[in-house]
């Protein structure tokens, strides 16, 4: 209770910080401060920004409360948008203010905009200065268009920073002040739609009917790659957005997404408002306030975008569903398709899942009717799903430190041979995933992580690709000392790229992998490339398995179907179905037919057998038998304990505790403390406890107990993950 009697206003505020509660505060007299107010208050010797959770909770001494210093002047986070950081916060275990972190940008957003510097062309630029290259790009950039800033030039440009500085410093380029951002382009929603096939019209006219209703639904649409899905829900977009709405779409890799850009630049002739990690801190502080201001009336993100102090939110697309980057690890753990829909019911509008191969999670709520469904089963126009056969490689086997088998080589080079391109996908990235010794057997290992050193022969080096740990092959065995006595083991895309240049004489090819290939400029160049002939043969990993069309692509060969397949994860084979269907969806997209060869030492796996007969019904039937007669999602509810630390006793100390600890009751099981799929990450020891629960038991009270029971030392970390993406 407060000790002095009289009134004073308090307001209780959510810093954006993992404290178990929000603080209370006083209100300055004069200040307004209602409900989603963004504030700055005192903390320690700190000032920190936090937003009004609501009324003060009167149970700070008078004498002990500190003033909100400033209001900022922004419209308020919607009720809606607070209710959500405290749902999620609630599912996913986590302190609302971890949760609200997400929602708040840097102090800059909230502030209104100071002049920036940007750069234009200089208007008497010297004479004999030397244009690289990379200079005469960043003038072309500037060629056509306004004053761009300092880091969005070099990104349009593809160059680093230092090229645009040294411009500046030769004078020809000319600093500029801008006012602050640039108003935000709004969609033209006057501009011609595509001229939608029977079914595709169908579909869109049925999601239109729901966007123009008030009221949460969500309908999965469920069509073959190349089926015009985009377009069709580019549809609804247009419809949210003639009401008034704002709209929200996920794409799982938004930094890969340009061809996504420029499809839907030319539906609705702007760019839409991005939002993930790849954007300047320039751009992020702009992209918030525009939406939070309602001026960014379609963002495009990753899974954090759903996090936006959106306005008036009315309409999520999450495209490729099925992405497991919509699962967040670190931090607050949660799946952003799940709290999509979430965010859907709370704001009471539809949304939108959009896949080719739905996860079983999706496809169980359409089955027990709580999403709807509309299927696109055929590809557009003339475009036919590619013939998919596997390869029996244990009757093919290739030759010694060779990975391509004869058929598969034909095939390729027959396709070439047409004028036509190829794909060979590995899902490797460097040269080989293991380097051993020949005399003693003594095998490169990470320091850090419980996994192998991946060699990158054309970087000259060895990599960890958990954690990034980089050496150097060293000129004599770690354990016998020998010279020179290491043996490169199984492939990597490098390694195909050898093979390719020992046997595929007429084959043009480029690696495309996520350590070499990023950013928009990345993939211009690419197609420009394959437009131009420069390149007839695409080598690469699972970043060539997602949104991309090739037109001219007409073989896709799978290098390692069986890849995925190992190790006891029991998402294993819907993961590896998932991204080998998505790879083969790449062939055959324009009018030539496309065909796809999976080299497998498993032909008669049911993966393999599902994508040959293009027939996924029967497959993902047993797979849900198998989920269902284990109790695992999406027919109960897991929750995994990871505790992890660098001291490996402590870690175990604390595992052993929490299994002892562990809730019991009617349809509650505990597996483990067992080592966790990766024991050694990062130099941190993990061990995980499974959580199962029948799916009526609320689970979060009775984790959030359980973890409480057990005293865990500040060197160890227990990591709540409702729904872990692995098990
Ligand atoms: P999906 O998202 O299902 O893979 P897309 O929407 O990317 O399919 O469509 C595949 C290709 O077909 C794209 O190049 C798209 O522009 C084209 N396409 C789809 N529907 C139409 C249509 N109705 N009119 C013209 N082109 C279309
Ligand atoms: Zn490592
Ligand atoms: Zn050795």
């Amino acid at each position: 209770m407060a000790e002095d009697s009289g009134p004073i206003a308090t307001v209780r505020v959510l810093l954006p910080l993992p404290l178990a509660d929000a603080y209370d505060y006083a209100v300055p007299d004069g200040m307004d401060l209602p409900p989603g107010a963004y504030v700055e208050v005192p903390l320690g010797r700190l000032q920190r920004i936090g937003v009004v959770w609501g009324p003060g909770s009167g149970q700070v001494a008078r004498s002990r409360l500190k003033q909100v210093a400033h209001r900022f002047d922004l419209p308020p986070l919607p009720e809606v948008a607070r209710s959500f950081v405290d749902r999620v916060a609630r599912y996913t275990v986590s302190p609302p203010g971890a949760v609200l972190r997400m929602s708040l940008s840097s102090t800059g957003a909230l502030e209104p905009p100071k002049p920036v510097l940007a750069y234009r062309r200089a208007g008497m630029p010297p004479e004999g200065v030397k244009l690289s290259a990379a200079r005469r790009r960043v003038l072309a950039v500037l060629e056509d268009g306004p004053p761009r800033l300092p880091a969005e030039l070099a990104r349009e440009a593809g160059c680093g920073g230092s090229v645009v500085k040294g411009m500046a410093e030769a004078g020809l380029l000319e600093v500029v002040l801008l006012p602050g951002f640039d108003p935000v382009p709004q969609p033209d929603l006057a501009r011609p739609r595509a001229n939608l096939g029977e079914t595709q019209r169908e579909v869109a006219d049925t999601l239109i009917d729901t966007v123009a209703i008030d009221g949460y639904s969500t309908t999965l649409i469920d069509g073959v790659t190349g089926s015009g899905k985009t377009e069709v829900y580019f549809e609804a977009v247009a419809a949210a957005l003639a009401r008034g709405r704002q709209v929200l779409v996920l794409l799982p890799e938004i930094a890969l997404s340009g061809h996504w850009l420029d499809r839907f630049a030319a539906r609705f002739g702007v760019r839409p408002v991005e939002w993930h990690s790849e954007l300047t801190p320039v751009q992020r502080r702009r992209n918030w306030r525009a939406v939070a201001l309602g001026e960014a009336r379609v963002v495009v993100g990753a899974r954090s975008a759903l996090f936006l102090p959106y306005a008036e939110l009315g309409l999520i697309v999450v495209d490729e569903e099925h992405e497991s980057a919509f699962k967040q690890e670190d931090g607050v753990v949660y799946q952003a398709r799940d709290m999509a829909v979430l965010r859907g019911h709370l704001g009471g509008f539809p949304v939108i899942l959009v896949s080719a191969t739905p996860s079983l999670e999706t496809l169980a709520n359409v089955e027990a009717g709580r999403y709807a469904v509309q299927h696109l089963p055929d590809r557009h126009g003339v475009a036919q799903m590619p013939a998919v056969t596997a390869i029996d490689m244990r009757r093919e086997s290739p030759a010694r430190g060779r990975f391509l088998s004869p058929t598969l080589r034909e095939a390729v080079a027959e396709t070439l041979a047409k004028g036509e391109q190829a794909m060979l996908f590995l899902n490797r990235r460097g040269y080989a995933p293991l380097t051993l010794c020949r005399h003693c057997g003594h095998r490169m290992e990470c320091p850090n992580c419980t996994a192998w050193l991946v060699e990158h022969r054309l970087a000259g080096r060895l990599e960890c690709h958990h954690c990034g740990h980089r050496a150097a092959l060293p000129k004599t065995c770690p354990s016998c000392q020998s010279e020179s006595s290491f043996a490169a083991c199984g492939p990597g895309v490098e390694r195909i790229a050898e093979e390719v240049d020992a046997t595929l004489p007429e084959a043009r090819w480029t690696i495309v992998a996520s350590d070499t290939f990023s950013g928009p400029q990345a993939i211009a160049d690419l197609t420009a490339d394959l437009d131009s002939g420069a390149v007839n043969l695409l080598i690469g990993t699972q970043i060539l398995a997602k949104g991309h069309n090739f037109p001219g692509l007409t073989l896709v060969g799978v290098v390692d179907a069986d890849l995925g397949l190992a190790g006891g994860d029991l998402r294993a084979a819907e993961r590896t179905w998932q991204l080998l269907h998505q790879v083969g969806g790449r062939a055959g997209r324009a009018e030539k037919p496309g065909r796809v060869l999976l080299q497998s030492f498993m032909p008669d796996h049911p993966v393999m057998q599902t994508l040959v007969a293009n027939d996924r019904d029967g497959f993902l039937a047993s797979e849900a038998e198998a989920r269902r007669s284990r109790g695992l999602p999406p027919y109960g509810k897991l929750v995994a304990l990871i505790v992890s630390g660098p001291d490996r006793g402590a870690v175990d100390r604390v595992a052993r505790e929490l299994g002892q600890a562990a809730p019991q009751g009617d349809g509650i099981m505990v597996l483990g403390p067992a080592e966790a799929p990766l024991a050694l990450l990062r130099g941190r020891h993990r061990r995980r406890l499974l959580f199962k629960a029948d799916r009526r038991i609320a689970v979060q009270p009775l984790v959030t107990e359980w973890v409480a029971r057990v005293q865990v030392p500040g060197i160890v970390r227990v990591q709540i993950d409702i729904d872990p993406y692995s098990f």
